[in-house]
Formats: C-alpha cells, sequence, structure tokens
C-alpha cells in the first residue's frame, strides 16, 4: 500500500503520524525546517486531547515534563479574585490537562514517532509546495526548504496537510484567502523562572483585553532551585496589525506598561515579566472557517484547516481530535477520497463552532463581563457583580461546544 503523505511534524502531523502507525498504516512526515528544534512557550492539552494522546501511550512522557494543571483562576486588573474552578483530575476528568512547553511536548511526540515508525518514516528539508492528483493517486511537490530551488515529488495515496497557520495546500485549494485575519489584540508572549504561583498548578487570566490582559500557567515542574518554568501572554488591544512569525523576539518595553501597578499578593506583575527568559511576539490572528478541507485525495488538518485565536487551550488540542478522528476514518474506508470526505463531515463544522466562539465567548468572556459590570473598578463583593451560578454557566457552556465536557468525555 502507497503511503499516507504527512506535510508538517508540528503537533497535528506528529500525533497524526504516531496514530497511523500504530494502526498499521503506513506513512512519512515531510517537514519543512533541516531540523526539529524545540521551539514556542506554553500550550495546553485539555482532558479530550490527552485522552488522545493516553490511548497512544504517552501519558507517562508527557506527565515527567509537564504541569498537571489544577486550577483556573480569574482576577480583575486590581488583583481581585472573580472565578475558581478546578481542572483535569482535579475536577473529577479521568484524565489530566497539562500545561507543557510546546517543544516538550513535539519532542515527546517526535521521540515516539521515531522509536515505532524509524527514523526514515520522517524527512526534513522538505517544502511543501503544492499536490498534483489522479486517479491513482497524489504528488507532493517540495523544495528543499523554504525558498528552495531544488525539487522532489513523493507519490502517496493520501496527502494530509499539518503545515499550519501559512498552510501552502491551504493556499493552492483556497488562493484568494489573503494574509490570516487579526483579532485586533497582539500578544507578547514569554516564559520566566519563578517561584510557584497559588497552587503551583493554577492557570491564570487577569484584566481584560482593552487594558490589558494576562494568562499565566507553569509549565514545567519545580527545579531543584525551587523555581518553576512559568509561561505568561500579554494581551492588549492593538489596531496595527504586524504580520510576525512565531519565533519572532518581542521587546517589554512595548507593553509593560499596560501592567506596571500589577503589584499584588500572589505576584508581583512587573518584576515577573522583567524577569523573563525569553519574550516573542505574536498577533492574535485566525481565519474565516472554509466551507471544505478534502480535495479528493487531499485534506487539511490542525492550523492548516481552522486556526483559532489561542483563547480556549484549544489549538494543540483540535489538531490531536482531527488525527484520530481520520485515522478512524481511513481504517473504515477502504477509499481514501471517501475516508477524507467522511473525516471532514465530523469535524468542520465541530471545529467551525470552536474558531467562532473563541473570537466571541472563550472562557476568558468572563473577565469581559466583569470588566462591564463594574465599569473597569474595583468591587466590594463579587457576588454583587455576577453570581457564581452565571460564572459556572460560562465556563460549562465553552466545554461543551469545545467537545470537553465530563458528560461527552464519558460517551465518546
Ligand atoms: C515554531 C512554532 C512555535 C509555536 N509556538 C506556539 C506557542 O508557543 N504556543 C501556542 O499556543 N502555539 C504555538 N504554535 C502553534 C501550535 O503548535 C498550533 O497552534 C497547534 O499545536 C496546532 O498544530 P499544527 O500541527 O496544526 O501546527 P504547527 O504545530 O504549527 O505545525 C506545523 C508544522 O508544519 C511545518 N511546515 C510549515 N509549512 C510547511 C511546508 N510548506 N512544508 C512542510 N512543512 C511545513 C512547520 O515547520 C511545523 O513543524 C507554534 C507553532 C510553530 C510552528
Amino acid at each position: 500500500m502507497d503511503d499516507v503523505i504527512i506535510v508538517g511534524a508540528g503537533i497535528g502531523g506528529l500525533t497524526l503520524g504516531l496514530a497511523l502507525h500504530g494502526c498499521g498504516i503506513p506513512c512519512r512526515i515531510f517537514e519543512s525546517t533541516a531540523e526539529i528544534k524545540a521551539v514556542g512557550v506554553g500550550i495546553n492539552l485539555l482532558p479530550h486531547a490527552t485522552k488522545e494522546l493516553a490511548a497512544l501511550g504517552l501519558e507517562p512522557a508527557l506527565a515527567r515534563v509537564a504541569i498537571a494543571t489544577a486550577d483556573a483562576t480569574f482576577f480583575n486588573r486590581f488583583g481581585q479574585l472573580i472565578y475558581q474552578e478546578p481542572l483535569g483530575r482535579a475536577a473529577g476528568y479521568e484524565h489530566p490537562q497539562f500545561s507543557i512547553h510546546r517543544g516538550d511536548l513535539q519532542m515527546v511526540l517526535l521521540e515516539a514517532f521515531v522509536t515505532r515508525a524509524g527514523r526514515d518514516r520522517l524527512v526534513t528539508n522538505s517544502h511543501c509546495i503544492g499536490v498534483e492528483q489522479d486517479e491513482a493517486g497524489v504528488s507532493v511537490i517540495f523544495s528543499d526548504g523554504p525558498g528552495g530551488t531544488a525539487r522532489s515529488a513523493v507519490r502517496g495515496r493520501a496527502v494530509i496537510a499539518c503545515d499550519g497557520i501559512n498552510s501552502a495546500l491551504r493556499k493552492q485549494f483556497f488562493p484568494g484567502e489573503g494574509d490570516p485575519r487579526y483579532s485586533g489584540v497582539n500578544m507578547w508572549r514569554g516564559v520566566t523562572r519563578w517561584k510557584p504561583i497559588l497552587s503551583g498548578a493554577s492557570m491564570v487570566r487577569a484584566g481584560w483585553l482593552s487594558h490589558g490582559k494576562m494568562v499565566i500557567y507553569p509549565i514545567r515542574p519545580q527545579g531543584a532551585d525551587g523555581l518553576q518554568l512559568i509561561n505568561w501572554v500579554a494581551e492588549i488591544e492593538t489596531p496595527a496589525y504586524r504580520k510576525r512569525d512565531w519565533n519572532r523576539p518581542g521587546a517589554i518595553a512595548d507593553f509593560i506598561g499596560a501592567f506596571a501597578d500589577w503589584h499584588f499578593d500572589w505576584l508581583d506583575v512587573p518584576a515577573f515579566i522583567r524577569a523573563a527568559d525569553q519574550v516573542l511576539e505574536f498577533p492574535m490572528v485566525d481565519q474565516e472557517p472554509l466551507p471544505r478541507w478534502s480535495f479528493g485525495r487531499v485534506t487539511l488538518l490542525g492550523d492548516a484547516a481552522h486556526p483559532m485565536v489561542p483563547r480556549g487551550s484549544n489549538g494543540a488540542g483540535q489538531a490531536i481530535l482531527d488525527a484520530r478522528t481520520l485515522v478512524a476514518a481511513l481504517i473504515e474506508h477502504d477509499d481514501p477520497v471517501a475516508a477524507l470526505a467522511a473525516y471532514e463531515k465530523q469535524r468542520l463544522e465541530a471545529t467551525t463552532r470552536i474558531v467562532l466562539t473563541n473570537r466571541s465567548n472563550p472562557p476568558d468572556a468572563i473577565l469581559r463581563e466583569v470588566f462591564q459590570r463594574t465599569n473597569d473598578s474595583p468591587f466590594g463583593r463579587i457576588d454583587d457583580v455576577i453570581s457564581r451560578e452565571e460564572l459556572v454557566a460560562m465556563s460549562e457552556g465553552y466545554k461543551r461546544i469545545a467537545g470537553y465536557s465530563k458528560e461527552a468525555l464519558r460517551t465518546r
């Protein structure tokens, strides 16, 4: 049987490779970069995604490098507690929520893939520039890296584009789409070595986008020095869109003013930002949901299919769920064209809902609600601003849409 060709060795591509190999479906992964390096900063894996990774036998390896996130905690920009709820196993899920360095996640997946499938099943320096298909199969055209001149072609029975937010294959099928859509919010992302904050496994969201919002969570267990590697993202409404790649360095001076008076008993935010090892800048972008992903023997997966603004901890998780659904479809249908159509049918509508909800009502809508009701002022008692029931309903509503309510996971 010809290989399934996977374009891109990011989170979605590597998970798909592992899942296909586990089911005996031959595949090869082609990655644009010359070497896969542990890049990025923090990422969250919610229980619907960790369930799939556990099924691939990866939970112990992930648990060694990640934090099992215990609670979500929301504050206003005056440091007042709005809401707290347990997460992952602490909330009674069968599987944990992991907060993890994206590089650590990618390395766990990469090592497992290379060990199980073989080093020759992953080809680097292969930058996809297009596909051509006929009745019998599909050819993928590669150059030797972005902007490279040498060309080669690889033949397969199906091609899965896992090439991320700037997907070359998405552009081939939707040439008029243009740049990703800017949300109006810029993000500065960084990591700081710091002593544990709150429970030591808290996912903190504070403030609001118009003045400045922070998301803060640890991504590596405490070292011998008692410090954790803590991921943070500063998000601020910024009218001008500056196109950035994931690894573009950012400058603290450009955003720290928004947090200058955030000296709380649970964290001195300016000192924490200034102590960062690394600061990156990236615009918060997504794309309009597509009407289709599958074209004969070619389909899109993960950010190539449904890039979403990172406000629901769902980007990596949805790529992982795509991979699982696609493998099930390839097992069920001998004909790859039918399999890719079935995959799209199951996943397109579900992910479209998440893309749209991440724009309007992601989990941090709790912060917006309190910001608006208090006119951005300190409150006396949170119960006089918003009831606990309302807060719980907002949080549970997102879980249902994103597919990780406890009922949904029990029945899946
Ligand atoms: C370098 C990098 C750093 C990131 N850092 C973060 C982060 O800190 N926090 C966060 O939430 N999300 C981050 N992301 C995005 C996050 O990984 C995705 O949103 C999510 O995990 C979905 O994964 P994906 O597999 O669809 O895409 P990605 O994980 O983005 O993987 C795409 C892969 O395809 C490769 N590729 C791209 N174009 C081609 C091509 N033409 N031919 C062959 N290969 C190609 C890329 O090199 C990459 O390995 C980062 C992505 C990248 C590429």
